[in-house]
């Protein structure tokens, strides 16, 4: 995703735009980066603890994220999560990263699960095992990068429900999840169409607790809680 800035233009500005006036800005969705939105940006920035330098990148996408999507309130470690604060930061803002571009081309993704808890990773691995259902994962507790706040699962929101279609012309759309998600330094498993995980570590690494580099407290506290010490 291109960096924005004053002088910046495009559907990617038009669609900062919109997240701004979302977060009661008034401005006119010009598509050009210019004075109003540098300094509707910069106040924002300010507003969220952050530089007012004007620039618009990872940072700055995950504050605007954080105030324009609805999170999912679970609690319990048998649910479905999406809080992406519990993701490792360097996820989390590729994450934040692919949403917001595709949303930007008109592609209407959203984060359908972030951390996920080995509990319900048991739980889900024995779907079309030793529970009724099929199967919908490969991997154990431990053995998935959601286990370590490192992969996302990405699907389409439309219309308010949740579609996996990947039939006709869907199948571009997933593709552009992909093509996007390598672009961020996130890679899928070639048969799960949803999933974007962290490319250049494994879970031999991650089980010997050789995590990525950056991390910060909303990560490692859920993580250490998860691991139970
Ligand atoms: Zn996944």
């Amino acid at each position: 995703m291109e960096l924005l800035k004053n002088g910046s233009a495009g559907s990617l500005v038009v669609f900062l735009q919109r997240k701004l006036v979302q977060l009661n800005y008034n401005l006119s969705l010009t598509g050009e980066f210019d004075e109003p939105t540098l300094q509707a940006v910069t106040d924002f920035q300010t507003k969220s603890g952050l530089t007012g330098d004007g620039i618009v990148g990872g940072k700055t996408w995950t504050q605007v994220y954080l105030g324009t999507e609805k999170a999912r309130t679970a609690t319990g470690r048998l649910d479905r999560h999406n809080n992406i604060m519990h993701l490792h930061p360097t996820v989390r803002t590729a994450a934040v990263k692919v949403v917001m571009q595709l949303q930007s081309e008109n592609i209407p993704f959203k984060i359908f699960e972030a951390y996920r808890y080995p509990q319900r990773q048991a739980d889900l691995y024995a779907q079309g095992r030793t529970k009724p259902g099929r199967k919908v994962t490969f991997a154990k507790p431990w053995s998935s990068y959601h286990q370590y706040g490192l992969a996302a699962d990405f699907v389409l929101l439309i219309n308010g429900n949740w579609s996996w279609d990947a039939s006709g012309n869907n199948k571009f759309l997933w593709q552009r999840l992909h093509e996007i998600g390598a672009n961020e330094g996130l890679m899928r498993l070639n048969f799960e169409l949803p999933h974007l995980q962290l490319a250049g570590t494994s879970i031999n690494a991650l089980r010997e607790g050789e995590y990525p580099p950056k991390s910060d407290k909303s990560w490692f506290d859920n993580l250490t809680s998860a691991i139970g010490v």
